[in-house]
């Protein structure tokens, strides 16, 4: 009850245009099935082994996401089902990804983390690592991956004008790719930022994608 619940009321906050992902880590299926039931579709999850183990035994037409850091020896576990991995790193983590996903006969959908934050998230592109990738030409030869926007994590912190000034950086830097380097994809539209604490501000700022997880769930035993 309270999960469809805590989903309809943040639904009604968000433009329909920004897709909900409900981060499900450290929830149990039958939970997830609760927000199932309540017609929501779109789970993510940050561990490989959690993310198969879910996926195994949960219903067909969830649409799968892989937010937290993906090691590259594991892609081969998920490449067959994964829908969108938010947390593309490295462009070695792109390139094995790329592999796995021709493997499996699919093409796989990815965002480039970019490190917005000041301290605090130590993953993500720098800028300039982006604009090296997009120079190189090395894109036109990964043609099992597409790379459909940016994501990013805001510093964990309650100063929101912080916070805020992170979110513009990260919407500037899309702008400007989708401008200058990406101007003929017309597949790089997303942009995935806003957490539980954040996600109002985030949309203020050109969020197309929230990952939500403790406001529809409840708060995770441990944090992480
Ligand atoms: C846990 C997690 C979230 C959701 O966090 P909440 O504060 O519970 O909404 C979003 N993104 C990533 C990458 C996460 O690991």
């Amino acid at each position: 009850m309270e999960i469809a619940k805590n989903l309809s009321v943040i639904l009604e906050h968000i433009p329909g245009m920004v897709k909900l992902v409900a981060i499900s880590k450290m929830k149990s299926v039958e939970e997830i099935m609760e927000a199932y039931r309540a017609d929501h579709r779109i789970f993510g999850e940050n561990k490989v082994q959690e993310l198969v183990r879910k996926q195994e035994v949960l219903p067909n037409d969830i649409e799968w996401h892989m937010v937290g850091h993906l090691q590259s020896n594991k892609v081969k576990y998920i490449a067959p089902f994964v829908h969108l991995i938010h947390s593309v790193d490295t462009t070695k983590l792109l390139r094995t990804i790329d592999k796995e996903a021709a493997k499996s006969g699919r093409r796989i959908d990815c965002l480039l983390q970019v490190h917005i934050a000041r301290e605090e998230v130590k993953y993500g592109f720098l800028r300039e690592e982006i604009l090296e990738l997009l120079v190189s030409g090395e894109l036109e030869n990964l043609k099992s991956v597409r790379i459909v926007g940016l994501m990013g994590m805001a510093t964990f912190t309650d100063d929101e004008d912080l916070i805020r000034s992170e979110f513009k950086s990260l919407k500037t830097l899309f702008d400007e790719l989708k401008k200058h380097y990406l101007a003929g994809e017309n597949s790089f539209n997303e942009i995935s930022m806003g957490m539980s604490g954040d996600y109002m501000i985030a949309i203020e700022e050109g969020s197309t994608m929230v990952r939500i997880g403790s406001l529809i769930f409840g708060e995770r035993s441990q944090p992480q």
